[in-house]
């Protein structure tokens, strides 16, 4: 596959065009792998002339995934932003409401809490899972119970770069106080549970609704697009409703609330489709990659991201810490000197708190985030990427922290 016609442009899968001398072949943070296999889907849906979003692709994609992921329906959208915000959408969460939501996420988790009016609840990663710190947040709503204060109107667990989150207490904490629990599982599509109460559940499957993205550099990609998932009959059938302009079917141009244009098109369920075929390879892959990283920077002080038992993490971007003391400034000049030697690399989020419009949120905790946002950088982790390549990016990380032992 040609890298170059991969979604090239964005941070991380380009070259630094100072670095465009040399013979060094690039090696992008993280591009799709595409096969005959996707490209047999994608032209059988061209050829049979159903290209948007009607068409027997968007249907099956829906099927397979539903069964893939444990969920009793899934609703293909044109993003995973738009499954959140549809997420949102059908559980009638009112305006002003509040919804509490990670610090440390992408902001593909908090701008649909922005599109129904609501407001966020940032809450802090814990150390160990970089996900949402479910006992600062379940502590604190357990003290608003105890003074009489109002509990948000829905939370929002993401679980991080395809680390599921630890989320047991809070769920049963909303499940017995009727909080609908919306999973962002844009980035963990292929993480599971292996023990715990939801030992043998996929990561979107614990709460009320998931939501998954098939955006171009997510596990897999539709080429953009996303997927809700709910047990709920009626929840799904509102949000499949409400994603294509709340039509009436069978009826002349009734629309009987205010919907969206959020439904998929044929082609990319094809292309979606193809890829959720190949899960199992594009996750194992992953794996193979995160434990040459884990084995080679072990002992090197470089933090390799969460192994915790009973969590099957499926190591989307493969993303370490610097070591612990060192700053954004020694995170930077890594990022720098990878550059130099033409690997893309990229800094992880900055946290939502330190972000224009969520700069006045309130807010629990926050200094775990800033930490991890500080000291991350996501590591070249394609499915193409061969033990060659990857040895270039491991001695360009070696080489640079002996550098300054
Ligand atoms: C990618 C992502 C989204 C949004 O998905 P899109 O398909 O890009 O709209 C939401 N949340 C998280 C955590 C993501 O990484």
């Amino acid at each position: 596959m040609n890298r170059s016609a991969s979604d090239s442009a964005s941070w991380g899968n380009a070259p630094r065009a100072d670095t465009a001398g040399s013979d060094l072949p690039f090696l992008p943070l993280a591009v799709p792998t595409i096969t005959e296999h996707e490209i047999a889907r994608v032209t059988d849906a061209v050829r049979s002339g159903f290209v948007s979003s009607v068409g027997p692709y968007v249907e099956e994609f829906e099927k397979a995934f539903a069964e893939l992921v444990g969920a009793r329906h899934a609703v293909a959208c044109a993003s995973g932003t738009a499954a959140i915000h549809l997420a949102f959408a059908v559980l009638d969460i009112p305006r002003g409401a509040e919804i509490a939501v990670p610090d440390f996420t992408f902001v593909g988790s908090s701008n649909p809490i922005a599109y129904v009016g609501a407001q966020p609840l940032l809450v802090d990663s814990e150390a160990e899972t970089w996900c949402l710190d479910q006992d600062l947040l379940v502590d604190a709503l357990e003290e608003r119970l105890r003074r009489g204060k109002p509990l948000p109107a829905a939370v929002e667990p993401v679980h991080i770069l395809g680390q599921p989150a630890r989320i047991d207490r809070l769920v049963e904490f909303c499940q017995s106080h009727g909080i609908p629990v919306v999973e962002d599982a844009a980035e963990s599509l292929g993480a599971r549970w292996s023990d715990g109460p939801f030992a043998g559940r996929h990561t979107g499957s614990a709460g009320t609704i998931g939501a998954f993205s098939f955006n171009g550099n997510k596990i897999a990609t539709a080429g953009g697009g996303g997927m809700l998932t709910t047990d709920d009959a009626e929840l799904a059938a509102r949000a499949k409703h409400l994603s294509t302009q709340a039509k009436v079917p069978d009826i002349g141009y009734l629309h009987d609330e205010v919907g969206y244009n959020y439904r998929l098109t044929n082609i990319a369920a094809a292309l979606g489709l193809a890829q959720v075929e190949r899960l199992d390879e594009l996750v194992a892959r992953r794996a193979h990659v995160a434990r040459r990283y884990d084995e080679a920077f072990a002992g090197t002080g470089i933090v390799t991201p969460p192994r915790v038992p009973g969590f099957d993490a499926t190591y989307w971007l493969y993303s370490v810490l610097v070591p612990q003391g060192r700053g954004g400034d020694y995170r930077d000049a890594l990022w720098q000197h990878l550059g130099d030697l033409r690997v893309g690399s990229r800094p992880l989020w900055r946290p939502l708190h330190l972000q224009p419009p969520w700069k006045d949120s309130a807010r629990l905790g926050g200094q775990v985030a800033e930490d991890i946002f500080t000291r991350g950088l996501s590591l070249p982790c394609s499915y193409d990427l061969t033990d060659g390549e990857q040895d270039r990016v491991i001695d360009g990380v070696l080489e640079f922290v002996g550098a300054r032992a």
